[in-house]
């Protein structure tokens, strides 16, 4: 058995080992690690992995950092623990980067050219962007981190850090701002309680059952408050197609049906609205 992922997998799990950093540090796991990521994880492009199981979607990072050797090292690790991460050299970059692809979570360095961490965030914040943010701060900055903290940063981190710890701290933070991935817990959309876990959603004491894919709207919503959804981005990100008419007409069924299940008044709904011409949006 171990032969044959051996020789399917050997050079390219080895190709992985070479780019994590692990600079004057032994790993005598580290082949294995590899080769159950990249057992996991083969099937990325169809979206199921070799075990048959349906992959979870990457949460996309955004490694904002001046220093070249940093930010590749960072994203190295990032990508090799199973995110999908993207680099910004400066601020400019990154307010780009945000304005055209989804991202999860951001990694701020403090010090940058032209427009600083602290900027940035602040811009952000003013701007309604909700993605988490994470700064990065040298030793000595301690004015700096609680600034950060009150211009909307979600967490800091201190240069230099292990990577173990970016990990633990990325993911405590994903999983506080973002229920989609805060498995088997309850958590509240609107006025509801959701139980993704057990499909139902609760209003006081009135249980309702609701589907696989309605949990998987309303999970997509709240991870996404206070923004305009359009019907593409929903096909897209959900049903892992291509928009077509008939996506259209299965998004708006499912709305449809979703909203008989959680709206009060059905004339006038006050979790999910639709925003003409544009799409949908939860208002949290
Ligand atoms: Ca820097």
């Amino acid at each position: 058995m171990y032969l044959c992922f051996g020789r399917i997998y050997g050079p390219i799990s080895f190709g992985f080992a070479n780019r994590v950093p692990q600079a004057g540090r032994e790993s005598p796991g580290i082949e294995f690690e590899v080769f159950t990521y990249y057992l996991l994880n083969a099937g990325a492009c169809t979206g199921y992995n070799l075990l048959g199981n349906k992959m979870a979607e990457k949460s996309t990072i955004l490694i904002v950092e001046d220093e070249p050797k940093i930010r590749s090292a960072l994203r190295d690790f990032l990508e090799f623990k199973g995110f999908a991460a993207f680099e910004a050299t400066d601020g400019i970059e990154a307010q780009k980067q945000v304005s055209q692809r989804k991202v999860d979570l951001i990694l701020l360095d403090l010090m940058l050219p032209e427009i600083s961490g602290e900027q940035l965030c602040k811009q952000w914040r003013k701007q309604g962007l909700q993605t988490p943010i994470i700064m990065v701060t040298a030793k000595g900055q301690e004015k700096e981190k609680i600034a950060g903290l009150n211009l909307g940063a979600d967490d800091y981190i201190t240069k230099p850090f292990s990577l173990e710890e970016l990990l633990a701290r990325i993911e405590a933070v994903l999983r506080r701002t973002d229920p989609a991935r805060a498995v088997g817990t309850v958590f509240r959309f609107g006025d509801l309680d959701v139980d993704v876990p057990a499909l139902k959603v609760r209003r006081g004491q009135e249980d309702t059952d609701i589907s696989k894919r309605e949990g998987e709207i309303i999970q997509f919503f709240a991870a996404n408050p206070n923004r305009v959804v359009s019907r593409e981005e929903l096909y897209e990100r959900i049903w892992q197609d291509t928009m077509t008419d008939l996506g259209t007409r299965t998004i708006d069924m499912h709305i449809a049906k979703l909203r008989a299940k959680i709206e009060r008044d059905l004339s006038e709904p006050q979790i999910i609205k639709t925003v003409r011409g544009a799409g949908y949006k939860y208002e949290a």
